[in-house]
């Protein structure tokens, strides 16, 4: 189990990731992996930060999240040689820093400036050009620093974003269980336990969420954070991922560059909830509440498209086996669930 040694979430917090560098005996050098906007938004306060508290402080700016971003970064990392790498962006910088530090053997730390998933804290990376639509294994962040000034100015779209991630582990926690009592796969009480509780304290929180308060952002960021150790403590990314999840997956594949990952997943959770026999409609009430997409049409997707990833689904990643193998839907009767559902 690798988990966070420090979470920081607050209103400036920012200011304090030297302090935090040092209290992990980083007290000499750091890389900064970040974006040209984000570098705006908060890499180079980091980096001011950093070098004023005496810690020499680089930035490499990466714009997009591919492995030659990962190799790039991998030798930044072998001709500096320092001693922890900072991921200071959305997500793609964070999956970025996250991977090629673990390749190097160097220590990670994260500061979002969006809440849009739970990459923020997790211990996996989802980087263009693996041979998997998915994340891949990286490592834990040995601590994460959330400002919510920062991630507060990110528009709502990626607030009501993150919190479809969250919600999708609803489902997810059930296909979990199925693998383990159909499939005999190991199910871990306390990471479910975990995940499904951050799905629930953001439905709960939902309005106050929406209102875009401090409290509610401070729930969501929780939530995501948490999720992330649900994911270390298990080992994997079965608390948080199941069938919704691989919708999304087969989505990224059919149309790339559409729509938001979680916004997917959230639209994923209605349709997979109605087929677990759950309570579907709370879940899209709940999206709606926050704001975020629950038909194809708020996705900018055909029907045809919905249909389609539905169908394809359960053949994006074979070996995790989720409601979608148990009832080895047709065509039709994938059409009839995104109907039923109001999805299309
Ligand atoms: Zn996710």
């Amino acid at each position: 189990m690798q988990l966070p040694r420090e979470v920081i979430v607050g209103e400036g917090v920012v200011e304090r990731v030297t302090e935090v560098s040092r209290r992990l005996g980083f007290t000499e050098s750091a890389l900064i992996i970040t974006g040209s906007k984000t570098y705006e938004v908060a890499g180079k306060t980091v980096r001011e930060h950093l070098e004023r508290g005496g810690i020499e402080a680089s930035i490499l700016v990466v714009e997009s999240a591919t492995l030659k971003d990962v190799e790039r970064v991998e030798e930044k990392i072998k001709s500096l040689k320092p001693q922890v790498v900072f991921g200071v962006g959305g997500g793609t910088k964070i999956d970025i820093a996250k991977l090629s530090s673990a390749r190097q053997g160097v220590p990670f730390i994260s500061v979002p400036t969006t809440a849009s998933h739970d990459g923020i804290s997790s211990p996996l990376s989802s980087v263009k050009g693996l041979e998997k639509p998915f994340s891949v294994r990286a490592q834990a962040p040995i601590a994460i620093i959330a400002d919510t000034n920062i991630i507060k100015e990110a528009p709502h779209r990626l607030i009501a974003s993150g919190c479809g991630d969250v919600i999708a582990k609803f489902t997810a926690v059930k296909d979990w269980r199925l693998a383990h009592e159909e499939r005999n796969e190991y199910y871990g009480e306390y990471a479910a336990s975990l995940a499904l509780m951050s799905a629930k304290l953001v439905m709960q929180n939902a309005e106050i969420i929406r209102a875009g308060s401090e409290e509610g952002l401070r729930v969501l960021l929780e939530a995501l954070i948490s999720c992330g150790v649900a994911m270390s403590i298990a080992g994997s990314s079965r608390p948080c991922s199941g069938s919704e999840h691989l919708f999304s997956h087969t989505l990224d594949i059919i149309r790339p560059n559409n729509a938001l990952h979680g916004e997917q997943c959230g639209v994923g959770t209605i349709i997979m909830a109605y087929l677990h026999g759950a309570n579907w409609k709370r879940i899209s009430e709940t999206l709606k509440t926050l704001g975020a997409p629950t038909s194809a049409n708020e996705l900018e997707l055909t029907k045809e498209d919905v249909v389609k990833a539905l169908f394809m689904a359960s053949s994006v990643r074979p070996e995790r086996y989720t409601i979608l193998n148990k009832l080895n839907l047709s065509l039709e009767e994938c059409e009839k669930v995104a109907k039923a559902t109001g999805v299309v």
